[in-house]
């Protein structure tokens, strides 16, 4: 595959070659270019190509967007990309859907299911709560309801009704009504709720029906006779919920409700029929609850079909044999990439991205397409090194089943499993974009301005450190939350903890979940901290001991990598506050304060001063059926944002969109004199991102960018704290040059005082740390205990951790 000429983004007009069928690694620091070839230009020209062969309307609306920026590419195969991050799961989707498993499970259960005597065989769409066909008809498929509780319509059992047993009854007129009926139906109003008839209570709180009594006049109440219609408390809530247009009340009514797992479908969200097929004795919701590694140990005897109940119809018993056989040969690629704790249920947004693109992987592998190009972000993160090495020989498979493999890759232990490596740089941004070498793996060891070349050939040495003492310990025990049980941990302070674990080993939960949580409540209700407290949030008990004349923790920060922002309104300078300083240096002008313009004026979220045609946005949202919104360059301020007017004003030289469009390095030279601005530029240059503009719109940020403009920004707060900062996996998307940069920067946190905690899976952030939790020793069920704790030296010398010899060999 020949490449020319190509120069999307950073790149400089890229001329390179690529051999086809052939393991392909793009390596280089964050920033050099690698996506922009990879996914930017050999991607989205393959799927240019293949959309304007499909779909002629779609060429006008390619157009718009833009064929990426290259002279030529021949040789290029269709390609399908399995990126991390990108596009949102659905709420339904599932490990399941993902899969395509679910489908397969389905039609085992239509066809060759255990059905009740007589009843008939169901359509396979019968068994998915996706579908109209299946859908449980109360809970709609989603297996939750609102509903009412006894307890909480009837909260003082004690009372009678007419005294207000039933809180959920409305008030007034309306509530002395119902007290009428019910005297009318013979039910006595005055005895304590408790000493009523089971059956009556039920009736009164739960009954659809609605009987119509005849009342008398009563002196207190009403003049002339009427026919009064019962509702049972249950269904006067309901009818509030459904028909009330008065918020009021229908937060009112909310206050007897509870979410809960669907009682008709018991929370598998399917129709009842369904629910009455079984295969080797589970219904497809049960099966939908194990493991995977038990779903193959149940079905796996099934592939015989000597083994299948008898009483089939002719053939059924082969029928289901394929089946079962096929989901097996399935399910089997899944346990090999050391997924067998997942269930097929469960939800995609739960899962993290390593385990949902090891999961696209491993179903593109059963797929049988061949002569494709798979083009991969990043397949090693959030991978354990244990982990890597089964999903590689996934990729070998694909490679072998006749399928190309371009890898965006920073694990070296990855790329050294290339055939062939394109290494970009030599730096970020306008420093990369340069191809520095195209060939076998060993041939990089020549090229001596590569870094990823000093990484790979270990030139670069480790940064060997001594551990800090820490200063205290945040002890949790009793820690119940997915696979952990009862755990105990001690986490220390002001130190850096590097958390550590095969994936699905429990490091999340722990740590984004469980300490979070625990440490966001504890300091909502602890007034001021109290050194040796002890704190209950949820059955976890929290103790802070041996803490000396350290100030505990006062403050919680999570930096993930989620976005700054999802549309390009945010941008690195509004989101580091630095615009705003920025835009008062332009009012101060004399222009500015001759036209009596304020800050306002120069903010492109404002009418006045911004491009009407994009609304200050610099670009267009392009509508592609099939594909996700596109953004294309504004047609009338081409990118600058502003109006004309607005631009005529400028400071030191340029106007405030030229201003936008400086990288980090060139506007700390501009703005030396302006402290407000030189302290963010001054930390955003030290995480490395010297080569973003200050314009660059959140949509262009990568992952691993966006995490470390959020450091930046608690660096450029510089002062001494006792932060906790939780990270999980701070190194994905990095450069090992980067992540020595990144450590550098969670080191100078730590020296001011505070405490960092990461979940890591990179053997040199992990070598870094002062201290080391592994959690294990597997996955699932087979995971969430406390298998070693210690110096990074020590747990290197657990033998019982899988971390552990990784660690040795790194430190060695
Ligand atoms: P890598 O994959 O090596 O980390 P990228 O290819 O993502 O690098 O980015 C290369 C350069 O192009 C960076 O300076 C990045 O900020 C910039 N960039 C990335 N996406 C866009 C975009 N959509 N528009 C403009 N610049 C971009
Ligand atoms: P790690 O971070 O070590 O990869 P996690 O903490 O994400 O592990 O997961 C630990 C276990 O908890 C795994 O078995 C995982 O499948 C399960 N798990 C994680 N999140 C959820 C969730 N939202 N619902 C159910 N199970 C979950
Ligand atoms: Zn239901
Ligand atoms: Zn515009």
């Amino acid at each position: 595959m020949q490449v020319r000429g190509a120069a999307e983004n950073n790149l400089q007009n890229v001329d390179v070659d690529i051999p086809r069928d052939s393991f392909v690694a793009f390596t280089g620091v964050s920033g050099s270019g690698k996506s922009s070839l990879a996914f930017g230009t050999l991607y989205a020209e393959a799927q240019r190509r293949y959309f304007e062969s499909i779909a002629p309307y779609a060429r006008r609306l390619l157009q718009q967007v833009g064929a990426p920026h290259v002279a030529t590419i021949t040789g290029l195969p269709p390609a399908v990309a399995l990126q991390q991050r990108r596009g949102v799961a659905s709420s339904r989707s599932s490990v399941g859907t993902i899969t395509t498993l679910s489908n397969l499970l389905r039609m085992l259960f239509s066809r060759a299911g255990t059905y009740p005597a007589g009843a008939p065989h169901l359509e396979a769409e019968s068994f998915s709560p996706n579908t109209a066909a299946g859908a449980c008809r109360r809970c709609g498929g989603l297996g939750v309801i609102h509903d009412v509780t006894t307890e909480l319509m009837v909260p003082d059992p004690t009372l009678s009704i007419r005294a207000g047993a039933i809180a959920a009854w409305p008030g007034a007129w309306q509530g002395a009504n119902q007290r009428s009926i019910v005297n009318g139906l013979g039910i006595d109003i005055d005895a304590p709720w408790h000493t009523l008839k089971a059956k009556d209570r039920e009736w009164l709180l739960f009954t659809d029906e609605q009987p119509k009594v005849f009342i008398e006049p009563q002196a207190d109440r009403i003049d002339h006779s009427y026919k009064g219609k019962f509702w049972s408390a249950r269904k006067h809530i309901m009818h509030v919920l459904s028909d009330s247009q008065s918020q009021q009340m229908r937060e009112k009514a909310l206050r007897f409700t509870e979410s809960m797992s669907c009682r008709w479908c018991h929370g598998s969200g399917l129709r009842a029929d369904a629910m009455e097929v079984t295969v080797a004795g589970c219904t497809i919701a049960q099966i939908n609850d194990l493991s995977l590694r038990e779903v193959t140990a149940l079905l796996r005897p099934l592939t015989e079909p000597a083994n299948t109940t008898s009483g089939y119809l002719d053939g059924t018993a082969e029928v289901a044999a394929r089946i079962c056989a096929d989901l097996v040969a399935r399910i089997d690629v899944l346990l090999g990439v050391r997924l067998d704790y997942l269930n097929l249920g469960r939800r995609s947004t739960t899962l993290s991205p390593g385990e949902a693109q090891r999961l696209r992987i491993a179903t593109q592998l059963r797929s049988g397409l061949f002569g494709v190009v798979y083009v991969l972000d990043e397949p090693s993160a959030g991978l354990h090194p244990a982990d890597s090495e089964p999903l590689l020989d996934v990729l070998e498979q694909l490679k072998a089943s006749g399928n190309s493999l371009f890898v965006v890759e920073h694990d070296m232990g990855v790329v050294r499993r290339a055939d062939w490596i394109i290494d970009i740089g030599p730096a970020a941004g306008e420093g990369g974009g340069h191809v520095l070498y195209s060939g076998p793996v060993a041939g990089l060891e020549q090229v001596k301005e590569s870094l990823t070349g000093e990484y790979l050939f270990g030139r670069a040495k480790a940064l060997d450190r001594n551990p800090r003492q820490p200063a205290g310990w945040l002890r949790l025990s009793g820690v119940t939350r997915h696979n952990l049980r009862d755990l105990s941990v001690q986490i220390p302070m002001s130190v850096l903890t590097a958390v550590t674990g095969v994936s699905g080993s429990g490091k999340s939960t722990l740590v984004s979940q469980v300490l979070s949580e625990v440490v966001r409540h504890w300091l909502e209700v602890t007034p001021e901290q109290d050194e040796d407290a002890q704190f209950d949030v949820e059955m976890v008990s929290v103790g802070v001991t041996n803490v000396g004349d350290h100030e505990v923790i006062n403050r919680l920060v999570r930096v993930d990598q989620r976005p700054i922002g999802r549309t390009p309104r945010s941008t690195l300078a509004t989101y580091t506050g630095m615009f705003d300083v920025i835009r008062k240096l332009f009012a101060a002008t004399d222009e500015a304060k001759a036209r009596e313009w304020s800050a306002g004026r120069f903010s492109f979220n404002v009418a006045a001063g911004r491009c009407p045609t994009c609304q200050g946005n610099g670009f267009m949202e392009v509508e592609l059926l099939f594909l996700p919104g596109t953004y294309g360059p504004c047609p009338t301020c081409h990118g600058a944002r502003y109006n004309p007017q607005t631009l005529e004003v400028s400071w030191k030289g340029k106007n405030i969109a030229e201003v936008l469009g400086l990288s980090v390095d060139e506007a700390s030279i501009f703005f030396a004199d302006v402290p407000g601005a030189a302290r963010s530029l001054k930390a955003l240059r030290e995480v490395g991102l010297g080569y973003l503009r200050l314009g660059q719109p959140a949509t262009e940020l990568s992952g691993g960018e966006a995490q470390r403009i959020k450091i930046a920004t608690e660096l450029q707060r510089a002062r001494r704290g006792h932060s906790l900062y939780l990270l999980d996996e701070p190194t994905s998307g990095l450069h090992p040059a980067d992540v020595a940069l990144l450590m550098r920067q969670l080191h100078a946190l730590v020296d001011a005082g505070n405490t960092v905690v990461v979940v890591e899976h990179d053997l040199d952030a992990i070598a870094t740390a002062d201290w080391v939790i592994d959690l294990g020793p597997g996955g699932g069920d087979t995971g969430g205990k406390v298998i070693s704790t210690g110096t990074p030296r020590q747990v290197a010398a657990n033998g019982t951790s899988i971390t552990g010899p990784y660690l040795a060999r790194r430190l060695e």
